[in-house]
Order: C-alpha cells, then structure tokens, then sequence
C-alpha cells in the first residue's frame, strides 16, 4: 500500500498529519510506504520530512525541484509509488487518513479499481468555496459526463491496474479527478465529513482554481468551441432581420444617422469575435503544451532510490558510512514488511 501525499509549505500541518496517519497505517495490518512530495516548498517542510523519516522508515519523501502544482505532485508521487494499492491524500488533514482502512477493506472485498472520497459534508469550507465548487461539479458533469462523481476531491485510493492506466495516459495538464472516472474502472464510494484545515492556509487562490477549472473543461470536452457556431449562427439570423429593415427603410426613404446602432452592432460583434478566438486560444496552447511534451516536474531526489545512495550501496565493502537505510532494495523490503 502506498499513500502519496503532495505538500507545498506545510510545515505547520505535518506533525498532526503524521500523528494521525501513522497509527492509522499500522493497524491496517499490511506492508506500507508513505510517499510524501514536497512540492518545492520553502519553509521548513523538507527538513520536518528528514527528521520524521528518522524514526518511520517507511516515509518516503520525493522532493520536486521547484514548485510544480497539486496535480503535477500528485502526478510524481503516483508515477513513483510502488504500492499494490495507492491512495491519495491531502496533507492538510481536511481528508481523514482514518477512512483509509475503510477504502482498502472495499477495494479487496468488491474488487474494485477505484475507491473515491465522497465529500458529504462541507460545512467546514467557506460558503465561496462551497459555492464554486458547486458550480464547478455541475459543469464538468455536463461536459465530461455524469461518471464523475460529484463532490470527490483527490482522496482516492487506485489498484495497481488503475494507477498503471493512469500512468500510460499521454494527458499532460492532468485534472485528476476527472481523469480517473473516465478510466471507467469498477468503483466504489466512502463518503466523509470535510474537516476544516487544522493549521495553515489554503494553496489554493481563486487563479488557481480558475486554473484547474479551465483545464478541467479544455481537457474533456470540446463543446466550448461550440459555443463560436452558436454565436455566429444567432448572429446571421439578427443580421437577416436587420437588412430586411435597413432595405425596406431605405426604400421608404426614412435613413437616420444611425449612430447607436452602428455603434452597438461594432462593440457586439467585435466582443464575440474576441470571446471565440479566446476560447480557440486555450485548445491550441493545450496542443502547443502537448507538442511540446515538457515535463510536469522534475524530481530533485527520492529518498527510495537517490542516485547518491546507490553509489554508496556499490562500494558497501568498502565504505561502512553507507547510509543503508536508504538503498532501493532496503525500502522495497521494508514495503513488504
Ligand atoms: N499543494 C501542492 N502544491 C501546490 C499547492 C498545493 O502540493 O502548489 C498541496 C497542498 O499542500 C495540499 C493539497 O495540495 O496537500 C491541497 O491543497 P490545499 O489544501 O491548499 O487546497 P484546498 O483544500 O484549499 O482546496
Ligand atoms: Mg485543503
């Protein structure tokens, strides 16, 4: 079982976080690894990481070079992890690690692929959020199909078959929760109460979910280009009635100066030229990005498999500083237990 969490400055949540996840996964009776992805965060989370892996040898800690992203972490920590089973995780405890155990015992006993954490309750965000996020569920239902569930965040758990499926995607702004429903895996719901953040702040301004919003829409569905056809359509009829006007006026000889109206047709059609080759903007930079083909983020070090501990593994005879702790094989048989 692997538990990926992305954390960006979230030194102040971490020691509750890893008070209440820790025991959590010990009762859940199976080998384990936490991959924590520090996200480029510049206080003191990476250092509160190293000690806590100090005495829990099953943190593992992936350490993104520069600030890349919730979903761009996330998308580290699944391509790394190395868990039969990997559930995903907020660090801010707005998720409780204890329905973990819940989602893996429904997983195993239906068989099932994917596992969401239903938000029944959100009493604890701020009636904005709440509001947002109400219209943003409703449009990407409509737009990606009713399989989305409404109200799942990124607490899920994913099988092995899941996350492989994930990872040979080509998608590269990844919305994780539209991405995983449209696997179309068997699925199963847990739902939980949205507890409210226990420290710290939100990560997420109102431009970054505008952000996630807009590549949620541009990565599903192409009926906003649409939205030009309608527009010019609409705009053809108004014009044939017009110039039926215009004509019969000018053969009754009643021409005014027309100066609003010119005017108001201008600005009109101008603004709706502007909106369309807008929204044509935003599908060509996704294919622009596409070509492109950079990566999302890029991995500083992996404390599972750090090129500097491998080189010390290959002199082990000789070097008896080597941090062993630290070797790929030595994680991989502390997952198994
Ligand atoms: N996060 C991240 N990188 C970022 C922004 C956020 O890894 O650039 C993490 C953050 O540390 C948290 C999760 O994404 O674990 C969700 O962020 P947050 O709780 O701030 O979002 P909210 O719950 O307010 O929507
Ligand atoms: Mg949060």
């Amino acid at each position: 079982m692997s538990v990926v969490i992305p954390m960006y400055n979230e030194e102040e949540v971490l020691p509750a976080l890893v008070s209440r996840l820790r025991p959590v996964l010990a009762e859940l009776g199976v080998p384990y690894e936490v991959v924590a992805v520090d996200d480029g965060s510049t206080d003191r989370t990476a250092e509160l990481l190293a000690a806590f892996r100090l005495g829990w040898p099953q943190l593992r800690v992936i350490g993104l070079r520069r600030n890349s992203g919730h979903q761009a972490a996330l998308t580290a920590g699944l391509d790394r992890a190395l868990g039969a089973y990997v559930v995903s995780l907020d660090a801010d405890l707005q998720d409780p690690p204890e329905k973990i155990p819940d989602m893996l015992a429904l997983a195993r006993g239906e068989g099932l692929d994917i596992v969401y954490g239903i938000r029944a309750d959100r009493a604890s965000d701020t009636g904005f959020k709440r509001w947002t996020a109400g219209l943003y569920y409703r449009l990407v239902r409509r737009l990606a199909g009713p399989s989305v569930p409404a109200q799942a965040g990124d607490f899920r758990l994913l099988s092995r078959a899941a996350v492989d499926a994930l990872k040979s995607l080509p998608d590269q702004q990844r919305v994780y929760r539209l991405l995983v429903p449209w696997l179309g895996f068997p699925s199963g719901r847990v739902t939980y109460e949205r507890a409210p953040r226990p420290a710290g702040r939100s990560k997420y301004p109102l431009g970054r979910m505008i952000r996630l919003a807009v590549d949620s829409v541009t990565g599903f569905s192409a009926a906003p280009l649409r939205i030009a056809t309608w527009l010019g359509g609409f705009s053809f009829l108004v014009c044939l009635g017009l110039m039926v006007y215009t004509l019969s006026a000018h053969a009754l000889d009643h021409t005014v100066a027309g100066w609003t109206s010119l005017f108001t047709g201008v600005l009109f059609i101008g603004a709706v030229q502007l909106i369309c080759v807008g929204l044509l903007g935003e599908y060509v930079g996704r294919i622009y990005t596409a070509v492109q083909n950079r990566p999302t983020y890029f991995v500083g070090h992996d404390t599972a498999v750090s090129p500097h501990s491998e080189a010390l593994a290959d002199t082990a005879d000789t070097a008896d500083t080597a941090d062993t702790a630290d070797t790929p094989a030595t994680h991989e048989s502390s997952l198994r237990g």
